[in-house]
């Protein structure tokens, strides 16, 4: 079990969930390799379950952390190294950009509170190229939804957009056990690596995030339904997309082809 002194309070508004099984987060370290060279972004530290682990690889590691309880504690615990910045802030709103030291790629790591995590992974998406990859423990209903292949049921929106910017692979899963408080739902570990190679056409990510929401808001419903508002819907058969198919059945260079079509139009 970790060391550190769990609070008998949580912020359940802050998605608390600490780690305390030594086990775990050994392996969630050691999944992510980490070097002295490297350059670590943690998301939501809490009491440093990981933080302590991350920092024993001597990496330079920038923590941003909501709560001012736990930054105060986080503060008292690791101050000393020189290694470790904390920032008080918000995940969703914090400039990813600025931080990138002496044009280093960053590792984004992080337990992330469940109330926001595709919130703060689409947000993450938006400056992907900063990043050398990224590891995330979520609820493993999250995970199936990231890793899902079109024509399975967690097929959708966020499968689409984690798998045009990156390589998606689902880790290990995780016990309700390894936390205090115990979490509702079983979680596991995902690493998310951007596509060295893009795989697809660049498009405006705006755009393409505007077709699949648009496309999947009713997700019943036929393209032609649910794109009558901003396409002629003749125009989707030269693209060979078929406007009596529900978006579910399309692949992601078919909504690469819908956006740019959109946008065009
Ligand atoms: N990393 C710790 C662990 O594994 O034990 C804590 C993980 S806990 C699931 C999520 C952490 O994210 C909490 O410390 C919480 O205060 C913090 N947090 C919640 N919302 C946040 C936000 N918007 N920005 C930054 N940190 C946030």
């Amino acid at each position: 079990m970790s060391t550190e002194k769990i609070p008998t309070k949580f912020r359940k508004r802050f998605g608390q969930h600490f780690l305390k099984d030594i086990g775990i987060i050994e392996n969630i370290v050691a999944s992510i390799n980490l070097g002295e060279i490297d350059h670590v972004i943690e998301i939501g530290p809490g009491l440093g379950a990981l933080t302590q682990k991350i920092l024993e690889s001597n990496c330079q590691l920038d923590a941003i952390e909501i709560d001012r309880d736990l930054a105060k504690r986080l503060n008292e615990r690791f101050s000393c190294s020189k290694n470790f910045k904390l920032h008080i802030a918000d995940a969703l709103h914090y400039d990813y950009k600025a931080n990138k030291a002496g044009g280093k790629t960053m590792r984004v790591v992080g337990n992330l509170p469940y109330n926001i995590s595709t919130q703060l992974i689409f947000k993450l998406f938006d400056t992907i190229d900063s990043f050398a990859d990224m590891h995330f423990m979520l609820q493993l209903e999250v995970v199936k939804r990231l890793t899902a292949a079109r024509g399975e049921k967690s097929w959708g929106r966020l499968a689409i957009h984690a798998q045009y910017h990156c390589e998606v692979e689902h880790l290990f899963n995780v016990p309700p056990s390894a936390f205090t408080p115990r979490p509702k739902v079983q979680s596991a570990v995902v690493r998310l690596t951007p596509h060295l190679q893009k795989p697809f056409e660049e498009v405006d990510l705006h755009i393409l995030r505007d077709t699949t929401r648009l496309a999947f808001s009713q997700r019943r419903k036929t393209l032609r339904n649910n794109l009558k508002s901003v396409i002629d819907v003749s125009k989707l058969r030269d693209i060979d997309i078929n406007p009596d198919a529900r978006a579910e059945a399309l692949e992601i260079n078919q909504f690469v082809k819908l956006a740019k079509l959109i946008h065009e139009s």
